[in-house]
């Protein structure tokens, strides 16, 4: 599971004397195969030797990103076994010790350098996509808290208070059984106090976007009257389960809950981008127009379907996109064909600091072209 801990080291990691290289590669088994993308990371590292050898550096730095070189290397022709992952996301400086892999399912645009920080921006950017969920399961005594991100789940601990265990009604409730039963009620109130603090901790350190709670009906509202107005403002399902669940169980309810949350919320932008577009406010569909708004800089959110390819042409004069295979409309140099312009597209807009929604399956957005912008600013 991607750990906010190790994510936060990432971001703000600064070698100072020596540098760090920073690799994203496009590993998507739609576009290449293995040796294809094994052929690109070596095109992509003899780049950054070329660039290095013209620079002054020091021969700690030198020799540190070099050995980045050949742990990058490594690591994508003999350690990543080509599963799962559409891009893989590689952070190393070696005279630091430092060394990180992502492997994302999104695609992102393959390309290699050395800087003195680590260049996080598109990670950044494709994780903004997924939202990290808590999933919590009380019962009268037992509770269960998880972590869901990007399909995986991490339970955070079994944590079990001693509860005394119910008094059965009998026919005679004397003053001590009434008693006892008050001094339960109390402990399962403790508990689910304890429940929610350990909650609140959780969501302190490791940020969660949403929160889904599981429990017993008639335990429910108790449970959540003892939350946090954060937490309670972060909640997006109740549902009824019981403590005892399977981790497997429990990442399949939270999963079931956030696509079902997606789907909504993709409907929602895919709707609002039709009727800006459609009525000719902040809002473009379609390949080209999106690519001229982004050119203008235009772009606020930009939309697409995720997988959504299409060949096109770049003007190596002044990083003009476009489907048109004529001479630049903006500075005349003649154009370079891309095998893929919707890569480009989302790596410019990456580096303008537009908003980026994947969509997963949505018949308007495939019947608008599979992509658009909603726009900051009109033309
Ligand atoms: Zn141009």
């Amino acid at each position: 599971m991607i750990d906010q801990a190790q994510l936060e080291l990432l971001m703000h990691f600064q070698p100072g004397d020596v540098l760090v290289t920073s690799v994203y590669l496009n590993v998507d088994g739609r576009r290449f195969t293995r040796k294809e993308y094994e052929i690109l990371l070596k095109d992509l590292l003899r780049g950054v030797t070329a660039q290095l050898d013209t620079q002054p550096l020091t021969n700690e730095q030198k020799r540190s990103a070099q050995e980045d070189i050949r742990k990058i290397q490594d690591y994508v022709s003999v350690e990543y076994d080509g599963k799962g992952a559409k891009s893989l996301a590689l952070f190393s400086s070696s005279g630091r010790k430092f060394w990180q892999v992502y492997r994302l399912p999104l695609p992102v645009k393959s390309r290699a350098v050395v800087e003195p920080v680590p260049s996080v921006r598109p990670l950044s950017v494709l994780l903004d996509e997924y939202k990290r969920y808590c999933t919590v399961v009380v019962g009268r005594e037992k509770a269960r808290i998880f972590e869901v991100f990007l399909g995986e789940i991490q339970e955070h601990s079994d944590i079990f208070n001693e509860v005394p265990s119910r008094v059965r009604e009998g026919g005679f409730r004397g003053y001590a059984e009434r008693r006892i039963e008050r001094h339960i009620e109390d402990h399962v109130h403790q508990h689910l106090k304890h429940v929610a603090d350990l909650t609140l901790d959780i969501f302190k350190r490791r940020h969660f976007d949403r929160l889904i709670l599981g429990a017993r009906p008639e335990l429910l509202p108790l449970f959540e009257s003892h939350l946090h107005t954060y937490l309670r403002e972060r909640l997006a399902a109740r549902l009824h389960l019981d403590p005892s669940l399977s981790v497997h169980e429990a990442l399949r309810k939270t999963l079931e809950v956030e696509q079902d949350l997606k789907r909504r919320e993709e409907q929602h932008l895919v709707r609002r981008l039709g009727e800006e577009a459609g009525a000719h406010r902040n809002g473009v569909t379609g390949l080209e127009a999106t690519l001229v708004a982004l050119r203008r800089g235009q772009v606020h959110t930009l939309i697409l379907t995720e997988g959504f390819a299409a060949p096109g042409f770049l003007c190596p004069g002044c990083h003009n996109l476009t489907t048109c295979d004529a001479p630049c409309a903006y500075c005349g140099k003649p154009l370079q064909g891309v095998p893929d312009v919707v890569e480009e597209a989302v790596d410019f807009a990456i580096h303008q600091n537009c908003h980026i929604e994947y969509v997963f399956n949505n018949h308007e957005l495939q019947e608008a072209g599979n992509i658009g912008a909603i726009l900051r600013f009109r033309s």
